[in-house]
């Protein structure tokens, strides 16, 4: 069996003309997929049913499973999907009062990256998403939605670092901007990243124009290499230096993450190191108060404390933003729920 979502439209087509179909036909089973939502090869009712009986016998559509499905009272919906291997991961469909309807995807099972405070880095990464995955998640979510509603962001803030795994990513936001596919504007797609310079620089100059987000959580390499041992590699600066070079090579400001972990980072002495190697450069800052991780040491900071890190900023003149919180009650930050865990907690911390 073909794994349908891992060809494209061309190949599709090709596949068609190589079988003697007419190309078209590949169109309208793309169409019936991406933007009419079908879920089988029966609904796709324009196409012959000798011809739907045939690719249901050579094409798989899904190759993953709804393991578990969570509705929060406020529109959030939050699904763990099972993989072919059995492997797990999380996606979320975030609903606001602008009629924005965001997914927030994985890219990869688990993560190598052993952020200290993060659920999805506690077990190492397991394997990379291919790009038929990825975009599955995705249809798995719009399915969720209503006939008024359709998707119009997608952010990559799920398990997993996705410029390790920018091969199968690319494609799948290809299908997600495209006219063809979900056609979501590529200025509404972000992709958050622990800041890796390499793989900032291959977006920068593959100039695709998605939204980045740099998970920054601490200005100084000291603090930053405890809580992103992946910064030992290569430290705050080169970060910014790539940062830089996508704002002027995309024209796209960057938005820097700052999870506050209260005693650990949320002080006012690392507001003002952030403010002051921040300063003067067009970037967003968005203010993360941390979900709490059974098993983790770290904890939420208090609102006051969290009130008077944003003040020094903005009094600095910098754009930031405390990021809010969506879906309380259905599975906590992203990767417990593949662990089982948060059944009580906050959130995915996904925002639009
Ligand atoms: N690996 C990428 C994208 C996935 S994590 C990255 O690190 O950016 C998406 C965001 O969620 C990151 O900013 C990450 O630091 C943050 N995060 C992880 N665990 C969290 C938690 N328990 N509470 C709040 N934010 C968390
Ligand atoms: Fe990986 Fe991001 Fe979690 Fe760090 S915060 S372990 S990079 S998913």
């Amino acid at each position: 069996m073909i794994p349908l979502l891992e060809q494209t439209l061309a190949e599709l087509r090709d596949w068609f003309v190589a079988h003697g179909l007419p190309g078209y036909r590949a169109g309208q089973v793309w169409k019936w997929l991406l933007q009419k939502r079908a879920a089988s090869f029966d609904e796709m009712t324009d196409l012959p049913a000798e011809l739907r009986q045939q690719l249901h016998e050579q094409f798989q559509i899904w190759t993953t499973h709804v393991a578990e499905h969570r509705t929060a009272g406020d529109g959030t919906e939050k699904l763990l999907l099972e993989l072919h291997d059995g492997e797990r991961v999380e996606c979320v469909l975030l609903r606001d009062d602008k009629q924005h309807c965001t997914v927030c995807i994985s890219t990869q099972v688990g993560c190598a990256m052993g952020c200290a405070f993060c659920a999805t880095g506690i077990e190492g990464c397991v394997r990379n998403l291919v790009s038929g995955e990825i975009l599955e998640e995705m249809l798995q979510l719009q399915r969720l939605l209503g006939a008024n509603e359709r998707l119009s962001h997608v952010v990559v803030m799920g398990m997993g670092e996705p410029l390790l795994n920018l091969d199968a990513l690319l494609p799948a936001l290809a299908v997600a901007t495209g006219r063809d596919g979900l056609n979501i504007s590529v200025r509404r797609i972000t992709i958050s990243t622990v800041g890796l310079p390499a793989g900032i620089g291959r977006l920068a100059r593959d100039n695709c124009q998605y939204h980045l987000a740099v998970s920054l959580h601490a200005a100084a390499d000291a603090l930053r290499n405890e809580l992103v041992p992946a910064n030992r590699g290569f430290g705050v600066a080169a970060i910014l230096a790539a940062a830089d070079e996508y704002f002027e090579l995309t024209g796209r400001r960057v938005t820097f993450e700052y999870v506050l972990l209260a005693g650990v980072n949320d002080q006012p002495e690392h507001a003002r190191q952030l403010a002051h190697l921040l300063r003067g450069r067009p970037a967003l800052i968005n203010v993360i108060p941390y979900n709490p991780v059974p098993g983790l040491p770290y904890r939420r900071p208090l609102p006051a404390a969290t009130a008077q890190f944003v003040d020094i900023l903005a009094r600095a003149g910098l754009n930031v933003n405390i990021r809010h919180r969506k879906g309380d009650r259905i599975g906590a930050a992203c990767g417990q729920l593949r662990r089982g865990e948060g059944r009580d907690a906050p959130d995915c911390n996904s925002g639009n």
